[in-house]
């Protein structure tokens, strides 16, 4: 049995936390949320007062927070002052390339072993233990890595050294965000062209259209059970956390020199869409702009 350290028990972290307890470890959790707290501690976590307090004597910290600050923060505030050195420290969250390596270099001159290992599959996954996870790390701490993310875990993939997790991270939640607005634009399109959207489904998913967002996370309620779309489209991943991976890939982007004129498209819709309420809601709702509807 390791004894893990974990922070951040949102939407993604209570799942998380959750099958580290099913897989015998013991976890100590801690959110700034109550509610995120209690639901942890339901699912066997034992709640720590503090992440200061959680990380005082783990053999791995995990983080799963909202964005770089936030990661930047624990870890100067609360982790690195407070673990033992020689901890393995495994960010999950989707954060800026430059934070990541900016928390690595703090973390390796004290001491620690670090990955950053964002995470691919959403609250589902993340409940069924089935996340892809893309690391950016030393090669030889992987094989130490790949065992604290295992009872979490479908794929665990080293994307290269600190900051190459979550560039692989961007690019892919890139792809995502403009692939759920085109299958939007779809549905949209197939109802105002009087097409059954069952049918239209039944019939892109095997075709040519068919793409995750289709398939696994089908924007129109119905065909996939488990999307968001089946929930008033609660839970999942919210369109502010989307348009927070579509801005860190316009930045990286500029930065690199690099055309994604597509993204910049999907970021400009995932702003209109936050603007007019839907910063919530998951991020397949945006349907509902195609539909000329606003956010419920
Ligand atoms: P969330 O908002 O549901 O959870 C984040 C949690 O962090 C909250 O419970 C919040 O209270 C907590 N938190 C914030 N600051 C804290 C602090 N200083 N100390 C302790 N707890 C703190 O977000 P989420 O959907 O779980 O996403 C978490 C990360 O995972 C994000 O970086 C997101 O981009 C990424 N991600 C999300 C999904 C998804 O489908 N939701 C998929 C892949 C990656």
């Amino acid at each position: 049995m390791t004894r893990i350290a974990f922070i951040g028990l949102g939407n993604m972290g209570g799942g998380m936390a959750a099958n580290q307890v099913k897989a015998g470890h013991e976890v100590l959790a801690f959110d700034l949320s109550d509610t995120a707290l209690e639901r942890a501690v339901s699912a066997g976590c034992k709640a720590a007062q503090s992440a200061a307090v959680a990380v005082k004597d783990a053999d791995a910290v995990i983080t799963m927070l909202p964005a770089g600050q936030h990661v930047r923060s624990v870890y100067a505030n609360e982790i690195l002052p407070n673990a033992r050195p020689g901890t393995l420290l495994v960010d999950c969250s989707t954060i800026d390339v430059e934070s990541a390596r900016a928390v690595a270099k703090d973390a390796t001159a004290q001491g620690f072993r670090f990955a950053d290992a964002p995470v691919s599959g959403g609250a589902a996954g993340a409940e069924a233990g089935t996340l892809a996870f893309m690391v950016g790390c030393v090669e030889a701490d992987f094989a130490a890595i790949e065992t604290v993310i295992a009872p979490m875990a479908r794929a665990t993939i080293r994307a290269g050294d600190f900051g190459a997790g979550q560039a692989a991270k961007i690019c892919n939640n890139m792809v995502l965000g403009a692939t759920m607005i085109a299958t939007c634009e779809a549905f949209a399109l197939a109802e105002k062209l009087g097409l059954d959207a069952e049918r239209f489904f039944e019939i892109a998913s095997k075709s040519s259209g068919q793409s995750w967002s289709l398939t696994s996370y089908c924007p129109w309620p119905g065909p996939v059970p488990a999307a968001p779309s089946n929930r008033d489209y609660e839970g999942g991943f919210a369109t502010a956390m989307m348009l927070k991976d579509l801005k860190l890939a316009q930045e990286a982007a500029a930065k690199a020199g690099a055309a994604t004129p597509l993204g910049a498209q999907a970021e400009g819709l995932y702003a209109l869409f936050d603007r007019l309420g839907g910063g919530a809601k998951d991020f397949s709702a945006i349907l509902e702009l195609f539909r000329g509807n606003a956010p419920a």
